[in-house]
């Protein structure tokens, strides 16, 4: 009998898209068949740039790859995964104060709808970069390129 396709959504933000962000699908890409890359449309947050803008600029950095998917989403994540058919849910941590929030949430999804979260830990080295670090510098004018990837590197 063939096994179900072991697919995850890696749900978030992503404003924008990091190189912390992409370590994460791109270390977890042996782990599953399809990884779909969520951005969560919070209509908090709604006023933070195009959704449609981000969602396209994460597709290019993943042309070349037919396991990972990017679509946008504004239901809860547990609704989205059932959606897309995942049983996993992808997430980062960078310190212990991720960690806490990341344990509550898996506990959530685990009990809302049976779904596993796979906790990967930043690498050493990607650890203080974060999206809200990254449109500070921003907003001063500042280079950030060396924290939103690129095409090339995607692989
Ligand atoms: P959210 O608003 O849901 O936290 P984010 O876009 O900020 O969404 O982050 C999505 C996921 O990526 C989260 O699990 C977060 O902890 C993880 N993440 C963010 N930056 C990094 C990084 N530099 N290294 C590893 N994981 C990260």
């Amino acid at each position: 009998m063939e096994k179900p396709a072991r697919i995850a959504i890696f749900p978030g933000s992503f404003n924008p898209f990091t190189t912390g962000h992409r370590s994460i699908v791109d270390r977890a890409r042996p782990l599953f068949d399809r990884i779909v890359i969520g951005i969560g449309i919070n209509a908090e947050k709604a006023e933070r740039g195009d959704v449609t803008a981000r969602v396209e600029a994460i597709k290019v950095l993943y042309a070349d790859c037919p396991d990972v998917e990017v679509q946008a989403f504004s239901t809860l994540a547990a609704d989205f995964a059932s959606q897309v058919g995942a049983r996993w849910i992808l997430r980062g941590v960078r310190s212990v104060k991720d960690y806490e929030y990341e344990l509550a949430m898996a506990d959530v999804n685990r009990r809302l709808a049976g779904l596993e979260t796979v906790i990967l830990p930043a690498l050493p080295e990607l650890g203080c970069v974060s999206s809200s670090l990254v449109r500070e510098l921003a907003s001063y004018g500042a280079d950030v390129s060396e924290f939103i990837p690129q095409r090339k590197d995607s692989k």
